[in-house]
């Protein structure tokens, strides 16, 4: 049997990094990690490749190629998915697919021959049974989650790392937490389930065997989901494996706010060499974030609470969502003042776009306000549903936070911000790759000399030398992101 996989296309989103990448000459950001696990889960004499369209054409001969062509995809990868499709059903070449995009709407793709819907671990064996004896069905689907403590180590050898930024580990699913417009906890529930420590050590081992150095996606949707493990076996365990392995890899990963409680777990965490944590701020408002469940986020000093993270040495990227029932009309100036206070560089503002399978979904269906399906493009500029705010009102707002937190000069003193506070540990400041030079000559020409920033640029750059010269890296790398940001937003605009 031949197998090819294929991860679509992302479309040029806030989190492609597609404008960043050019600076450091790589394709994408991350390899498919689904895909790698689905692969090894295969029959291991069933033969494989893999072709991921944000790094590599997808080409007729690989299709002709194939008996099987298998797709993973999530809902922002929707156009893609369809044109894969409909280019295998013309040349007769027989689709499977799996993923969140398939999990949460198998009635929109009946295109698609088999759909293997949920967690690949107990879905993917039936499905592939079935195949042999040459009975498969149209739809595989199973309530129960998978012990993902037996999940496969991912078949890394299909991929070229050398065109991406960060190689992949996933430690944990499910989040104990039920933030209503989120999909995670229908996908994978609420109690996290993790991998054993053992487990984790041979994924490290897997990748540090590719020969990979460099920076590694913990991709869980909360890593400290369940945090006594954690602080336990895994972090402890990391932290050998590292100095055992004369720390190869640097990590980021996703977490909740309550980090910020724990000084212990942030510590093990940058002793392990954590330097950056994706959090869902949302919004500094109060009512807002109880109308959502965000419960974490309430009775705190938010600022505070991301000041505190930096100041233990890892960099917070946050999300933020305007259009919820309870905001005021202030709140895109509130959102402003959030974020710049806080330093947070990479901060994801969107509209919210609501996600089949979630609380607020089913709410918003009852008060028939659903207008489409959710794009799962956090930052682009359509509703799909009818909010309480005027329309208008909502999308000029949203323009003018992100016209006014990725302007040129509020973006740079937002990155001063976040560099005062920010406390790594020397030796992981200091650690400058052959990347990070063409990196740093490619912003000097692209952001220094032909980029409308030019003048904050060499101030944050003068500012850096004097100030904080073992930050130099992260300012450049911060003035990189800031110029993929504002290209992003002004497609838009
Ligand atoms: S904390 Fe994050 S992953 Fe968990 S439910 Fe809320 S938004 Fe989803």
């Amino acid at each position: 049997m031949k197998i090819l996989l294929v991860y679509p296309n992302y479309p040029d989103t806030f989190w492609s990094f597609k404008h960043a990448l050019k600076f450091i000459f790589k394709q994408a950001t991350n390899p498919p990690l689904g895909l790698l696990t689905v692969a090894a889960i295969l029959p291991a004499d069933w033969e494989k490749r893999l072709v991921d369209m944000n790094a590599d054409a997808l080409d007729d001969n690989d299709l002709k190629w194939a008996d099987y062509v298998f797709i993973s995809a999530m809902a922002v990868q929707k156009d893609s998915v369809t044109k894969v499709v409909e280019r295998c059903r013309k040349m007769g070449i027989s689709t499977a697919a799996g993923g969140p995009l398939f999990t949460a709407d198998p009635d929109s793709w009946e295109i698609v021959d088999y759909l293997v819907l949920n967690e690949a671990e107990i879905t993917l064996p039936l499905f592939v049974d079935d195949l042999q004896k040459g009975t498969p069905q149209h739809i595989y689907a199973s309530p129960e989650w998978a012990d993902i403590a037996k999940t496969s180590i991912p078949d890394w050898q299909l991929i070229k790392q050398q065109k991406y930024v960060s190689m992949c580990l996933q430690y944990s699913r499910g989040c104990p937490f039920e933030c209503d417009f989120c999909d995670i906890t229908s996908l994978y529930g609420r109690t996290p389930r993790t991998k054993s420590r053992e487990q984790v050590l041979a994924e490290l081992d897997a990748i540090y065997q590719t020969g990979w150095r460099g920076s590694v996606f913990m991709v869980d949707d909360n890593f400290i989901g369940n945090k006594k493990k954690l602080k336990a076996e895994i972090l402890p365990a990391m932290a050998d494996w590292v100095e055992e392995h004369h720390f190869p890899f640097t990590f980021y990963t996703q977490t909740s706010v309550n980090l910020a409680d724990d000084d212990e777990l942030m510590q093990m965490m940058v002793n392990v060499g954590f330097d950056s944590v994706f959090i869902g701020i949302e919004t500094p408002y109060e009512e807002s974030l109880t109308e959502c469940h965000k419960i974490q986020n309430k009775h705190r000093d938010l600022v505070a609470a991301v000041k505190k993270i930096q100041h233990f040495g890892m960099q917070v990227q946050g999300g933020f969502i305007v259009g919820f029932d309870s905001d005021p009309l202030t709140i895109f100036e509130k959102q402003i003042e959030f974020i710049q206070k806080s330093g947070i560089v990479t901060a994801m503002v969107g509209m919210l776009n609501v996600m089949q399978g979630t609380k607020l979904y089913q709410r918003l269906s009852r008060e028939e306000r659903i207008i489409q399906a959710g794009s799962g493009n956090n930052t682009d500029f359509s509703v799909n549903f009818i909010p309480k705010m005027p329309h208008e009102t909502l999308v000029n707002g949203y323009r003018k936070i992100v016209a006014t937190i990725y302007a040129p000069e509020e973006f740079y003193q937002r990155v001063k911000n976040f560099l005062k506070e920010y406390r790594p540990l020397p030796k992981k400041a200091v650690r400058i790759s052959w990347c990070d030079i063409k990196a740093f000559l490619r912003s000097v020409v692209v952001i220094g000399i032909l980029g409308k920033e030019r003048v904050q640029y060499w101030k944050l750059l003068g500012w850096s030398l004097v100030k904080k010269p073992r930050l130099f890296s992260v300012a450049v790398t911060c003035a990189i992101y800031g110029f993929h940001f504002r290209k992003i937003y002004e497609g838009y605009m």
